[in-house]
């Protein structure tokens, strides 16, 4: 497994040397790092505006055994992706390389944290990102050059410390001591970086995502990080079989949505009317689910393939809400109601 990642690394590394030869690349990034300074500023001020008007936190109610739940999507900052990264560009792995040379963002994107208050416990999926992050060269400074190289040339991050987890909790009443366990759908940064918040609480990940990660960075983890790797169980949920159960009532179960990493999972949610799936980054929106149309960023195209058929037979047979961690309309279509077929 070591030697095959040692390859693969060497590949990419292979792959960067040649293009960075290039006339066309020297030009490309000499452009790319002054330009997108500058867009960056006009879609900062532009964006401002548009963080406040679409992405406000949401608070809904669920019926569970006849019981009202609460959930809240809570927004810890934003972040734009390179638009290759969101959208696949090129065969194969080639698209991972022309996310570098992308000279384009999309817009800024929500990063969502989802609290469920469950009869069991107060539940979080997904912990946000933090203001450390907008210091990237100190706040990776411990990551190789390579991983830092391809993280800046791949998003930007528009986050203040009020965006953070902490604060959200303090906007909705809720206490983060009150928490009983976070669920992660996977290890990379904006889904960890609020992990400082729960030093004390149960945190689960997938063992498989634990042990074959893809583009994690480990220095951002806290010291104290020791998450409970969960395996999945057998003929748990209809079409993706295997589920971890969350709650004992089952009612929540971790499921496996591989293809953004190699063990991502995501979190279902079966109320008395519908189900909910907290999505994590399976897709970044979901017309992305409903047109087939793959992330440039995914560590294997053909399982997120796989796991975006498993997403929409889940929903023809069930009624449910689709919520990705970056989807701009995930808060809109949880507060309505808004299914994913
Ligand atoms: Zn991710």
């Amino acid at each position: 497994m070591e030697r095959r990642k040692f390859i693969g690394d060497t590949a990419k590394l292979t792959a960067l040397a040649l293009v960075s030869s290039t006339f066309i690349n020297e030009k490309l990034f000499a452009s790319n790092s002054s330009l997108s300074e500058q867009n960056l500023l006009t879609i900062k001020n532009n964006e401002s505006m548009i963080i406040s008007a679409n992405y406000q936190n949401v608070t809904t109610t669920v019926k569970l055994k006849g019981k009202d739940v609460k959930i809240h999507a809570l927004c810890t900052g934003t972040v734009a992706v390179k638009t290759n990264f969101r959208r696949k560009k090129g065969i194969g792995e080639l698209a991972k390389l022309n996310i570098l040379l992308d000279k384009n963002y999309t817009e800024f994107l929500p990063i969502w944290v989802w609290v469920i208050e469950h009869p069991e416990g107060l539940i979080v999926i997904d912990t946000g990102e933090n203001a450390e992050i907008k210091d990237l060269d100190k706040y990776l400074a411990k990551e190789s050059s390579f991983i830092r190289y391809q993280f800046k040339h791949a998003c930007k991050f528009n986050i203040d410390p009020k965006d953070e987890l902490n604060y959200q909790f303090e906007k909705v009443n809720l206490k983060l001591d009150d928490v009983k366990l976070v669920a992660l759908t996977h290890m990379h940064l904006d889904h960890t970086d609020g992990l400082k918040f729960f030093p004390k609480q149960e945190i689960i990940v997938g063992d498989y995502e634990f042990n074959h990660p893809n583009n994690n960075m480990p220095s951002t983890f806290p010291s104290w990080f020791k998450p409970n790797k969960v395996v999945y169980k057998q003929n748990r949920i209809e079409v993706f079989n295997d589920a971890y159960p969350i709650t004992a009532s089952e009612d929540l179960l971790y499921i496996p949505t591989p293809g953004h990493t190699l063990g991502h999972s995501s979190i279902v949610f079966k109320t008395d009317d519908f189900d909910i799936i907290f999505a994590g980054d399976s897709s970044y929106n979901q017309e992305q689910v409903l047109s087939g149309e793959l992330a440039g960023v995914h560590a294997d195209y053909k399982k997120a393939q796989q796991t975006y058929f498993n997403l929409t037979e889940y929903a023809k047979r069930r009624k449910t809400i689709y919520l990705p961690t970056h989807d701009e309309n995930a808060g809109h279509r949880l507060a309505n109601k808004v299914f994913l077929v």
